[in-house]
């Protein structure tokens, strides 16, 4: 079958196995240890909340860049957009063409996408895709199967025996459930063997890379190993745009990295949910689509220094 791939085919076949890497096993008591750390850092914050409260990777990351503006989101509803129904609508197609029996052309797959989720009455994505116009439905559809396109170009089938998962949940409780940590990760491939680690979690991107991409997947490598009880192999995230990787190896330095950012920013979540403080403003790219743009004095506007340069 290898010699039927591409080349970029095999260059992910040849990523995702990476056969000659060992795989110590992890010690049992290494999930324990972790959750007795994140418990024993938030237990005190999270006595005080009323109803259970839910983070995940978006939440984690605005608060680490401006406590303001994670404010500001937190307090919105949240709504459908153009952007946030592109993903899932690519994610369930890239869903199909991995169980469907046939290799469907990629506009047959956002088709067939588009219209269960269409048909999934009573949901919120249901009622915005149907609320679309003919041409944004138009535009969605051409978005999305460019994605979907890249991804079957790109990627190698994918071996029953690997077990892939889409769109795979996972979520950690704790300090009695009143915390809760969760997220959907991408596409999740393997499982772990006893005490070695043998899964692989897999981020696709369009666009361009960013460091930001890298955390949530340690996050989601954390979870997983609350979860599962031994860690992922290790961690990746493909752009489509390009047809490139990140790849990072599972190991206590990643989980200890993983733990101290999602510790930190439960910690901040924690203190301005519980109003022990006044959030701070830390201008970014982000000040370009944040809601309190218009009135915050930390702005970031075009014309200054780019803080993040
Ligand atoms: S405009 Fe910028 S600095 Fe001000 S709250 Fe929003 S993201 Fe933070």
């Amino acid at each position: 079958m290898a010699d039927a791939l591409s080349p970029a085919q095999a260059e992910v076949l040849a990523l995702l196995r990476q056969r000659h890497r060992p795989r110590p096993e992890v010690e049992v008591t290494l999930a324990a240890g972790l959750r007795q750390r994140m418990e024993s850092a938030l237990a005190a914050l999270a006595a005080g909340l009323v109803t259970p409260l839910f983070i995940g990777k978006s939440h984690l990351t605005q608060v680490h860049a401006c406590e303001a503006h994670h404010q500001a989101l937190r307090a919105q509803p949240f709504a459908w957009s153009m952007a946030t129904a592109r993903g899932s609508v690519a994610h369930r197609a890239i869903e199909l063409s991995l169980h469907r029996r046939d290799r469907a052309a990629p506009l047959v797959l956002v088709d067939d996408a588009l219209n269960r989720l269409e048909d999934d009455p009573g949901t919120s994505l249901a009622d915005f895709l149907t609320g679309l116009d003919e041409g944004a439905r138009a535009e969605l559809r051409s978005e999305v199967n460019d994605l979907v396109a890249k991804f079957c170009e790109l990627w190698p089938p994918l071996a029953r025996q690997w077990a892939p998962r889409t769109e795979s949940r996972v979520r950690a409780e704790l300090c009695d459930d009143r915390l809760q940590l969760g997220g959907t990760i991408d596409l999740a491939l393997g499982a772990a063997s006893g005490m070695t680690p043998g899964s692989v979690l897999v981020e696709l991107k369009s666009g361009a890379s960013s460091s930001v991409h890298l955390d949530d997947l340690r996050f989601y490598a954390l979870l997983e190993t609350l979860r599962v009880g031994v860690p992922p192999l290790r961690v990746a995230c493909y752009y489509l745009d390009s047809g490139t990787f990140t790849v990072e190896e599972v190991d206590a330095d990643v989980l200890d990295a993983a733990l101290l950012r999602t510790v930190g920013g439960a910690q901040r979540i924690l203190e301005l949910a519980l109003g022990l403080r006044t959030a701070s403003a830390t201008p970014s790219r982000a000040c370009s689509w944040c809601p309190l743009r218009c009135a915050c004095p930390s702005v970031w506007t075009a014309g200054g220094d780019d803080p993040e340069r």
